[in-house]
């Protein structure tokens, strides 16, 4: 076989995909041939016009994944309408700051039903069918959060470091079901979820100050290991955590 990045002819959903990173990827992945399928609470019309630009087809799915119970109607309806499922991108997902000592149940809770929960019952529901079809690649949005443990951040950093967790189980009990399972772990980009940072001026210098790559990450920048993961050239490629952090972790 021959090496390809080439997405003709798949289908692609992915979750909160009208803005920021899942944008930028669903972006990329119609760019490589992929029709796109966004499940999201916010419009994708902007996303919509990038994709049909690219020649690619464009669906859009309302879903609030702080109910995990919608996922299942989410894959159903993704099969419905763009005929099936080929990649799901698990990116929606959510971060609230506080102290430790004073972090609220809901804001444990909010965080794990969205970035957690709802991804890996997406994970469960697609890989239903794509265990049926073959093959399926799902990548999942972890964080430099799934290697470190961040301040003032539990419910995320435990999502997240549970994200990792959960792309190698479902890596090992999947691999031979022809399911490729892997993640992305973004440093630090510039979209709303890092909106605080951005803003507060010694966080922002200590964060530019410790990135080799001297700059925030543009959404632009995700796209190539979305596209990677995807694709048939990384078939053999199974559990993985794939920083795109400008060197962060290196240091
Ligand atoms: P963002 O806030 O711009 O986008 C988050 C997306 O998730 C939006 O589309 C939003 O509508 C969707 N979403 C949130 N809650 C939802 C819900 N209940 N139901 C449906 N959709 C919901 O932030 P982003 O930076 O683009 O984040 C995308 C992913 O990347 C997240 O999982 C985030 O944790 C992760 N991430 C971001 C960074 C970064 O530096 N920006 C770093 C590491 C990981």
């Amino acid at each position: 076989m021959s090496l390809s990045f080439n997405l003709d002819g798949k289908v692609a959903l992915v979750t909160g995909g009208n803005t920021g990173l899942g944008q930028a990827m669903a972006i990329a992945l119609a760019q490589a041939g992929a029709d796109i399928v966004v499940a999201g609470r916010s419009s994708a019309a902007e996303t919509g016009e990038a994709v049909e630009s690219a020649g690619r087809k464009f669906y859009e799915i309302k879903a609030d994944f702080s109910d995990p119970s919608c996922v299942e109607g989410v894959v159903a309806t993704t099969v419905e309408q763009a005929g099936r499922i080929d990649i799901l991108v698990n990116n929606a997902g959510i971060i609230k700051r506080n102290d430790a000592l004073d972090f609220t149940q809901d804001d444990w809770d909010s965080v794990m039903d969205v970035n957690i929960k709802s991804a890996f019952f997406l994970c469960q529901a697609a890989a239903k069918r794509m265990v049926a079809q073959g093959s399926g690649k799902i990548i999942n949005i972890a964080s430099m959060l799934s290697f470190q443990g961040g301040i003032r951040v539990a419910s995320y950093t435990s999502s997240k470091s549970a994200i990792a967790g959960l792309t190698k189980l479902l890596a090992n009990e999947w691999a031979a079901k022809g399911i490729n399972v892997n993640a992305i772990a973004p440093g630090y980009f510039a979209t709303n979820n890092t909106a605080a940072l951005q803003a507060d001026p010694d966080r922002n210098e200590q964060i530019l100050g410790r990135i080799p790559a001297g700059r925030w990450g543009d959404p632009s920048d995700i796209g190539g290991a979305a596209v990677f993961l995807s694709s048939a050239a990384a078939d053999y490629v199974h559990g993985t955590v794939l920083a795109v952090d400008g060197g962060w972790l290196a240091r």
